[in-house]
């Protein structure tokens, strides 16, 4: 997310919170309930160094609150001396409510995730009574499938900054659905074709070489977000999956950040080619190994010896173009780098004659003819690289379509999923471009998503007549507003921009921006900045954008002649990428999609696929960002447990009913049925506000040992429950 000099951006913003939970005394009495509240005033202006002695006599015992919800006061002190403890002791999973904490251990932990732990948790008639882990939020939604609670989809959303362990969360969840999911049918496979399980971990271990890199945060970067989800029958056996990407950083393959590396897959394949005709190339590969893993995967899901070949020669194609050099001059029949051009064009299997002249002329159209300019040196290197980031991109999608070919089962065989995901988490660099602007974007949305699940809950308190002291928390959206908003808003000034066909002015365009959005109280300008930005109030912290370049990248302008290079291509494979391409491009007529109007609608879809769905939610922490084991930086981490509003959600955790489940569900799910409705049939209002607390202790005395410590509540037309009651 941030290194520390640019933490000076992360505002702390200042939050009130007042949290005030009344039980109706009248009905905790029928009830027979005790509700303490829990916690105080909080302020987020708390300093991380302050004594909590006052607050935690037991210091020797932090480190047993499995939940974070019992810390009393919740303040992000008390959640981080908590943590802290926890830390130290090697206990890395903690329950903040309905929200589980993950501490980066950045140290393999033997046995933390072996087959019969998953065997523990699955087995287990009451698995969060065991230590926190991040099995018992992948039981949860795996029997929330099966429970009669609607919806029963389920999504596990994994978030946090750079290298916090979200990849490595999301993959121990798929692990552990394969696992306890799997099917227990012989091997149905014919030669490589493997079981449905093995592919589906597969389909993780093809898409990260292609689409993960090492970055100055985490060695192995995602560089791209994704949905999998998991697709269960009715006997809740895993029989397939499908897998939705988001945003490829592809500008990676032309040029990486200072100390930044490009996708993992060039480095493989370099050093396969290196060890194979003994060529000593300065790349590096993270081990030798990873080549071979990428192949097997590749087998397993179905990429035959041929294809394989063929991606090869693209990915070598590629990183030929990259060598290639352009002369000063204008004269077009200057020849570029010879050797080079001659290696780019046979692997990409383009006569070099035609790359030369589609890199060097571009065609201009003056009414109905075209006319053939020369491009100067600039423009040849701006084409080149949009050539090699056009082929990569495009592969990329392949690899993610043959994918979902490979693993998706046929509509009729799954009846519900559990989906898992994993998007980049918030970023705030030195320089921010409009690859900021969509991955903040998106963390805005997941964001309000949380935010609408679990503090929006206070609102159903209200309306289905419980008393309760709203907990006020940040709302973000006059900042989604903001950005995507209609008619003005960031992303619509930027697609007018783009659609304009002309070359863009950042100044004129910071111009339009101030003149139309400053009545929106989270844009704002640095007074005596030269470089043309705006600054946005994310609910995690302000980041500068530069205005340098953004509509250029949105237009993401491809010159028709590279497509039509790429379609003349003997590669098999390119020919088949871009023909798709030709149709895309002629279904949509003249009116250009831009990069944000498409990640806009791709986010919309996600988000559609998430309100439906019963969320779960991770919150990965990285505890220091050297990457070391057992380091914990308070700084670090308060301002992660701060961008993530953890305390906030605490708060309403510990105070409020997490579960809500319609009166109806909550009888059929406890087998009531049959004493309090003959007809099976259960309509609320035929019961009295007095027989529904009757049938409701009958549950607590019936299911739960310890009815009194359980906290429940009638509303008008739902049971309002804590988490353990459920379980
Ligand atoms: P993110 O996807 O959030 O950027 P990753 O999941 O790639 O971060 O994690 C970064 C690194 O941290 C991993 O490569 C791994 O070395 C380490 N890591 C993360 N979670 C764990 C864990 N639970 N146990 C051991 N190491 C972990
Ligand atoms: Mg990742």
């Amino acid at each position: 997310m941030v290194n520390s000099d640019e933490r000076c951006l992360l505002g702390c913003g200042n939050i009130e919170l007042f949290f005030f939970y009344h039980h109706p005394a009248s009905l905790s009495k029928a009830m027979g309930l005790n509700h303490h509240v829990r916690g105080s005033q909080m302020s987020q202006s708390d300093s991380v160094d302050e004594d909590v002695q006052a607050f935690l006599p037991d210091q020797d015992q932090l480190h047993t609150y499995d939940d974070l919800t019992k810390v009393n006061p919740v303040t992000p002190t008390t959640v981080l001396k908590c943590l802290q403890a926890r830390y130290r002791m090697k206990v890395f999973y903690t329950h903040a409510g309905c929200t589980l904490v993950a501490l980066n251990p950045f140290q393999s932990i033997p046995d933390l995730y072996s087959l019969d732990v998953m065997k523990e948790y699955h087995c287990a008639p009451q698995p969060q009574e065991f230590k926190p882990h991040i099995f018992i939020v992948a039981e949860k939604a795996y029997r929330n499938v099966r429970s009669q609670l609607e919806p029963v989809d389920q999504s596990l959303v994994v978030s946090g900054e750079s290298g916090a362990g979200k990849t490595w969360t999301s993959r121990c969840l798929m692990k552990y659905y394969a696992t306890v999911a799997a099917s227990s049918s012989v091997l149905k496979s014919q030669n490589t074709v493997k079981r449905i399980e093995r592919r589906v971990l597969d389909s993780n271990s093809l898409m990260e070489p292609f689409g993960n890199a090492c970055t100055l945060r985490n060695h192995n970067s995602s560089r791209f977000g994704k949905y999998i989800q998991l697709q269960l029958d009715r006997c809740q056996l895993l029989v397939g999956a499908s897998v939705q990407t988001y945003l490829l950083e592809k500008t990676r393959v032309s040029c990486q950040p200072a100390n930044e590396r490009n996708f993992h897959i060039f480095y493989q394949v370099t050093h396969q080619a290196s060890t194979c005709s003994n060529i000593s190339y300065i790349f590096y590969c993270l081990t030798e190994d990873c080549f071979q893993d990428t192949v097997e995967a590749m087998d397993h899901l179905g990429i035959n010896a041929e294809k394989q070949q063929q991606i090869f020669r693209i990915l070598a194609g590629i990183l030929h173009l990259g060598n290639l050099g352009f002369s000063s001059s204008v004269d077009e029949s200057q020849p570029c780098n010879l050797d080079e051009k001659a290696k780019a064009a046979e692997l990409l299997c383009v006569s070099a004659e035609d790359l030369q002249t589609c890199l060097r002329v571009q065609t201009l159209r003056a009414g109905k003819q075209n006319m053939l300019k020369p491009c100067s040196q600039a423009q040849c290197i701006v084409r080149r690289d949009c050539l090699a980031k056009l082929i990569y991109a495009q592969l990329f999608e392949w690899l993610v379509i043959f994918i979902n070919k490979s693993i998706c089962a046929d509509k009729f065989s799954w009846c519900n999923f559990i989906g898992v995901l994993d998007v980049y988490g918030f970023e705030c660099f030195h320089i921010n471009n409009l690859e900021q602007l969509c991955i903040n974007y998106a963390n805005e949305k997941l964001q309000q998503h949380f935010v609408a699940h679990y503090l929006k809950a206070q609102q159903d308190y209200v309306s289905e007549g419980l008393e309760w002291s709203f907990i006020k928390y940040q709302d973000n959206q006059s900042c989604l507003d903001l950005i995507e908003g209609s008619p003005l808003s960031v992303f619509s000034l930027l697609n007018e921009e783009s659609r304009l066909n002309r070359d863009s002015d950042a100044r004129a365009l910071k111009v339009r921006l101030e003149k139309e959005l400053c009545g929106n109280a989270n844009i704002s300008w640095h007074k005596f900045s030269q470089v043309p930005h705006f600054t946005v109030a994310h609910y995690a912290g302000k980041v500068s954008y530069q205005l340098e370049g953004m509509v250029e990248k949105n237009k993401d302008p491809v010159p028709p002649e590279l497509i039509s290079l790429l379609q003349k291509s003997d590669n098999q494979l390119l020919q088949q990428m871009f023909s798709q391409h030709q149709t895309e491009n002629s279904t949509k007529g003249l009116s250009k999609v831009t990069v944000v109007s498409k990640f806009k609608n791709s986010l919309e879809s996600l988000m559609k696929i998430l309100h439906a769905t019963t969320p779960h939610y991770t919150r990965c922490i990285k505890p220091n960002p050297e990457c070391k084991p057992l380091m914990f930086k308070k700084q670090e981490v308060v301002v992660q447990l701060e961008a993530c509003g953890i305390v906030e959600a605490i708060h309403i955790s510990a105070a409020g009913f997490p579960v809500r489940i319609s009166f109806k569900s909550f009888v059929q799910c406890y087998g009531l049925i049959t004493k309090y409705s003959k007809s099976g049939s259960v309509r609320v209002g035929k019961y009295s506000l007095l027989k529904r607390f009757t049938i409701i202790s009958v549950v607590l005395q019936e299911h739960f040992s310890e009815p009194s410590t359980a906290l429940v509540h009638c509303g008008n037309t739902k049971v309002f429950l804590t988490q353990i009651l459920l379980e």
